[in-house]
């Protein structure tokens, strides 16, 4: 008789019941493990958060006062038996695949993860196991992405195009991961990068692990002229609002 799978789908998330823990949980759960910081693999609700460290400070921002405890990449910890450790996902700062050994079996949960070096997360390390349990949103391959810094170059030529004509670049990514990776690698030696509040907040967070360039959040003060020939990163949400 084939023994449970270590790991299974259930109503409230991915569930080891040997350990009795989630894997980012849907639904509130007493023990979770989390991937990452993004609202769709760390919600609110869990009575015990376990993360990577550089997650940390990322879901407490996020989450308010949680009872959470962090690990390192690569340290292995036992819950009932079943051991578990966090490696690097290469997604956002922070973000873990799961791997978790049971009487001699392995499983991997990659949570979201790329393959390509950002320059903010530590880069994705492929982790030998029996199944592995992957997410892959732009798996396809009609997604055909182009090399980071190829992209980085034809942001940084638009912006200082705009600079030159005296109009301000803007550029939408989301608060989380997208625009700490846009502002990592701006080139700011002509221009100033200015930051929506929620762009602000989860940069400055992000500040104690990475080193970006300066960033200036933008208040109701923030005259429009000193905005001219310089950069606003703002969430995609505010896409088309005025003001
Ligand atoms: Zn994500």
């Amino acid at each position: 008789m084939s023994r449970e799978p270590l790991l299974k789908f259930t109503e409230l998330g991915i569930y080891c019941s040997a350990a009795n823990v989630y894997l980012d949980p849907w639904k509130p759960v007493d023990k979770a493990l989390i991937t990452h910081g993004h609202a769709d693999h760390s919600r609110w609700g869990n009575n015990k958060y376990i993360t990577h460290l550089d997650n940390l400070p990322i879901i407490k921002h996020r989450l308010g006062e949680i009872n959470a405890s962090g690990v390192n990449y690569d340290e292995t910890f036992n819950i009932n038996g079943v051991t578990f450790s966090f490696h690097p996902a290469g997604h956002i700062p922070g973000s873990s695949q799961i791997r978790v050994e049971h009487k001699g079996e392995v499983w991997v949960f990659t949570g979201d993860y790329k393959t390509e070096n950002d320059g903010i997360s530590v880069p994705y390390e492929p982790i030998r196991c029996n199944t592995f349990i992957t997410e892959c949103t732009f798996g396809l391959p009609a997604f055909k992405w182009r090399d980071q810094k190829d992209v980085m170059h034809d942001i940084n030529t638009w912006c200082s195009q705009n600079n030159k004509e005296g109009k301000t670049s803007v550029l939408f990514a989301y608060s989380l991961g997208k625009a700490q990776r846009l502002i990592k690698h701006l080139d700011t030696s002509q221009m100033k990068i200015y930051c929506h509040g929620a762009v602000f907040k989860m940069t400055e967070v992000l500040k104690e692990l990475i080193n970006f360039p300066e960033f200036t959040l933008i208040t109701r003060e923030t005259k429009k002229e000193e905005l001219i020939g310089n950069i606003v990163v703002a969430p995609p949400s505010l896409m088309g609002h005025h003001g």
